[in-house]
């Protein structure tokens, strides 16, 4: 193998944990040589063919511009940096608590220092809001969030980029193939061309589950089943819920349901924003986001409503699980369904012309229908006594306009064996960011990658 296609440290992903790995070895050893394969495109090349050339639904290219290339699947969310061990991944398990804050905070720096200064940074420290929602069977969890909204999240990554290009090489369109151990290191194969290193990090995300799920089989690395999040994305006027996103922007409350008592979370809130519609492996689920921007923002604030499924023996397929749920709205609804509140409740489905004569308009264009058809009762029922006690504290959720989008699925990765150092079973290999199954947000996956970077960077 020519000295060219050998590296010290290769990172297979160029997600935030492959990004944030590549920028601290870059920053504590500046002399290793530093290669990130990523299967998608760079950050300019990524543009999702929607709306443009008459397209209007996804046709589903070989590389999604929306989950793949430099910048992940974060690359057009919305941004929002929670720092917290609370929720986001259970990165502080391995790490310890107080390191997992420090990097994510230290994270934090590194993108206010990379285009995100004047953003705002919200905090749940000394809010009234946790009071009003204890009085009212509702628990909001700790968090400091930053919100850098989906237009300065871009420019951060493109400033990343163009500070790690003259150091490290990237090779786009590049989807490793297969990961093999070596005497030295470890090979990896894209296409026809074999690439060696003495330290691997695989960050491959949520889009990469399936591949990792090879890698371990080739590998022999252990694993373990995960849960799988399943829910419906709530619409309404943003007045409702201001004096929560005012003060906190996002609030993750929990509730423990009477009948049946699960845990109904409150999960990725965007005030001002818009619904939208992702693919992941051909199913369509629905998500939100909001812009920074103020001319972009939209009259409503949209939020999701899970509810976690853990299986044990026999069943083990909890993605599976999700992804049957998610195919039965596809093949009610063409895709996303939408149904107001007051129809779920009178038990009829919501109309097209029921959904335009609604007081809230809708940011996304979906099919209205019946979720009772598609939900499993015990997650539907948990979700609308969530509503109702979400009235609560922020008095119009239950109202008969209110907008449900169903469904919104949470796929999490098989949690891969690791240690302290993030390293599996195998010396050297570390497997970081969502693909662990150990992280799932931005914060967190960014976090792990500096934590392997700097491990690596000592043993080398
Ligand atoms: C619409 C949307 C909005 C979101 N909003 C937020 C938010 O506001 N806050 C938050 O905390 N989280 C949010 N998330 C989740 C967040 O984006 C992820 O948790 C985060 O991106 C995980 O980072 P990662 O580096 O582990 O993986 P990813 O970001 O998924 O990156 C993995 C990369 O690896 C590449 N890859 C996969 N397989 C291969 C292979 N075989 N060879 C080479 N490359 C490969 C992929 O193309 C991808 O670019 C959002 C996600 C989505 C989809």
């Amino acid at each position: 193998m020519s000295a060219k296609n050998h590296f010290d440290v290769i990172i297979i992903g160029a997600g935030p944990g492959g990004i944030y790995s590549a920028y601290e070895l870059k920053k504590t050893a500046p002399n290793l040589k530093v290669a990130v394969f990523e299967s998608g495109s760079a950050l300019e090349k990524r543009k999702c063919p929607i709306g443009s050339n008459g397209v209007k639904s996804c046709i589903g290219c070989k590389s999604c511009a929306i989950m793949n290339g430099f910048g992940g699947a974060g690359a057009f969310s919305d941004g929002k940096y929670n720092i917290t061990n609370n929720f986001g991944g259970t990165l502080h398990e391995y790490i310890g608590r107080d390191t997992a804050i420090e990097l994510m905070q230290y994270v934090d720096g590194i993108n206010l220092s990379h285009g995100g200064e004047g953003t705002r940074l919200y905090s749940t420290a000394n809010t009234d809001i946790r009071k009003l929602c204890m009085q009212n069977d509702l628990h909001l969890l700790d968090a400091s969030v930053r919100h850098l909204g989906t237009d300065i999240n871009y420019v951060v990554l493109e400033n990343l980029y163009k500070e790690l290009s003259s150091s490290v090489e990237f090779f786009f369109d590049s989807k490793v193939d297969k990961v093999k151990k070596t005497d030295g290191g470890y090979e990896i194969e894209v296409g026809n061309d074999i690439y060696s290193c003495k330290k691997c990090i695989i960050s491959v995300g949520r889009s990469g589950s399936k591949w990792m799920e090879s890698v371990c089989r080739d590998l022999k690395l252990t694993s373990h089943s995960n849960r799988v999040d399943i829910g419906v994305r709530v619409e309404l006027p943003y007045e409702v819920f201001s004096h929560l996103t005012e003060e906190l922007y996002e609030s993750k409350i929990v509730y423990r349901t009477q009948k049946f008592q699960d845990l109904v979370r409150t999960f990725c809130m965007n005030p001002h924003g818009a619904v939208v519609t992702e693919n992941t492996n051909g199913i369509v689920t629905v998500n939100g986001h909001s812009y920074e921007d103020s001319a972009k923002h939209t009259a409503n604030t949209n939020f999701a409503l899970l509810v976690s499924k853990h299986f044990s023996e026999p069943f083990k397929d909890s993605n599976g699980y999700g992804e049957s749920i998610a195919r039965l709205s596809n093949m009610l609804g063409g895709g996303v369904m939408v149904q107001r509140f007051g129809d779920l409740i009178r038990g009829q489905r919501s109309t097209e012309s029921r959904i335009s004569e609604s007081f809230v308009t809708p940011t996304l264009k979906a099919t209205a229908g019946d979720l009772s058809l598609v939900m499993p009762k015990r997650i539907l029922d948990g979700i609308i006594e969530m509503i109702y006690a979400l009235d609560k504290i922020a008095p119009g959720t239950a109202n008969d306009d209110t907008l449900l989008y169903g469904v919104e699925v949470k796929f999490y990765n098989m949690q891969v064996q690791i240690n302290e150092n993030l390293e599996t079973e195998l010396s050297g290999l570390y497997v970081i960011g969502d693909c662990s199954g150990v992280t799932h947000s931005l914060s967190h996956a960014s976090a792990s990658g500096i934590y392997a970077a700097r491990h690596i960077a000592q043993s080398l």
